[in-house]
């Protein structure tokens, strides 16, 4: 967390609410290193922590109130928490309000708070500034009130945020991420079982950077989309037999194509595929081999832009730049339509990678992406 937000949100805690907060509770975005459109399929992902996120200073009410502020938007929050409902809540403050709806069902008796949060994510882009809203909320609101609850608990809280109470339906990936990320570690997810595998991820010392490519171009057709696709993965479920399509390998979507037809094939393909890229990303990077790595990037690329048909025009401009300009891989992460697109490359090539992605979206007449290097950092936590 930069000491310069810490210190912005204090302060601006203390001029909406007109006291000091009782503390300041930090949670970090995340990006997917691969495993994209796999955890609403009971399927692995591969994300890590980042070292941009939210900071959310807050205390304690005990009139039942919960009052919310962000330094990103107008809006102010301030409802009673036993009055929240699910239900589609329109608004930033829908996040923080379905954290406290979704503490409060699980049976954590909350006596109200003011919080006010402010971020270094870029919002909307595919990072998770939703994910760390909701993290950085849940557990300033779950330490002030002494509730003890276990990190993936309170990722899975979050998540029914996010699906109940904001209305964007979305599988653990984010908060998970956001919860448990460690630095210097992706972690791989088992999202049915929610086993939590933490794999090294060394980048600069061995000679490695992942750099992001923020497209700035909002996912416009995501919602419907997301839906669409979700309902033809149950469908191939279905049809193949199976509960979900994390149950059937990419050779059994083979032997079912002829059921499946054209699109359904394809949409399976993506998803056994993808999760056989996620278990192959794991062994490669304990086995320290970057380029498979970066092989795996690229497949998976071209998997969600042609079998899942889930990536944009500035997308896939953005990863082909990088890897002409010598990335190992790329691709789109995050759910796709646009927001971000991710790069592996050897640390001297960042800055050329950077500049070929530049002219080649001011050649086609779109608007300079932004690039930087990120890199896996650790999960929520209290900031003192
Ligand atoms: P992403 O999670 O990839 O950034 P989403 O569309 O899931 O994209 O979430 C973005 C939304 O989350 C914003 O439009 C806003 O409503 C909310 N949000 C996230 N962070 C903040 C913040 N610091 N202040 C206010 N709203 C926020
Ligand atoms: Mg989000």
């Amino acid at each position: 967390m930069t000491a310069e937000l810490a210190a912005r949100v204090r302060s601006a805690f203390a001029a909406r609410s007109g006291y000091e907060p009782a503390g300041l509770w930090w949670a970090p975005g995340r990006v997917n290193l691969i495993g994209e459109h796999t955890d609403y399929n009971d399927g692995y992902v591969f994300p890590f922590a980042i070292e941009l996120g939210t900071v959310a200073a807050a205390a304690r009410r005990d009139d039942g109130r919960l009052r919310c502020w962000s330094l990103e938007e107008d809006a102010v929050g301030d409802v009673s928490i036993a009055e929240l409902e699910p239900g589609r809540v329109d608004g930033w403050t829908a996040y923080p309000q379905g954290m406290a709806w979704a503490l409060h069902d699980a049976g954590i008796g909350l006596t109200g708070a003011d919080v006010l949060v402010g971020t270094t994510l870029p919002l909307g882009s595919g990072l998770s500034s939703s994910a760390a809203l909701e993290c950085a909320v849940g557990l300033a609101l779950a330490e002030l009130h002494g509730a003890r609850i276990e990190r993936r608990d309170l990722a899975l809280l979050a998540q029914r945020a996010e699906t109940e109470v904001a209305g964007v339906p979305s599988g653990a990936m984010d908060q998970l991420a956001a919860m448990l990320g460690r630095e210097g570690h992706a972690i791989c997810i088992d999202t049915r079982t929610l086993h939590v595998d933490a794999v090294p991820l060394e980048l600069g010392d061995a000679g490695f950077a992942l750099v992001v490519i923020d497209t700035h171009v909002p996912r416009r057709l995501a919602d419907g989309a997301y839906g669409e696709r979700r309902a033809q993965c149950g469908e191939a479920a279905r049809i193949l037999g199976v509960p979900t399509l994390r149950d059937v390998s990419p050779e059994e979507v083979e032997a079912g194509s002829e059921d499946l037809g054209d699109v359904l094939h394809r949409r399976a393909r993506h998803v056994t595929t993808e999760n056989e890229r996620v278990l192959d990303a794991v062994e490669a990077l304990r086995a320290r081999d970057l380029p498979r790595v970066g092989e795996l990037l690229h497949a998976s690329h071209a998997s969600l832009r042609d079998d899942y048909e889930v990536s944009a025009v500035e997308l896939d401009l953005a990863v082909t730049a990088a890897t002409d300009a010598g990335a190992l891989g790329a691709r789109m992460t995050g759910a796709g339509f646009g927001g971000c697109a991710l790069a592996l490359v050897a640390a001297d090539r960042v800055a050329a990678v950077g500049a070929a992605v530049a002219d080649a979206f001011t050649g086609a007449g779109l608007a300079e992406p932004s690039t930087f290097e990120v890199a896996p950092a650790g999960g929520a936590r209290r900031h003192d």
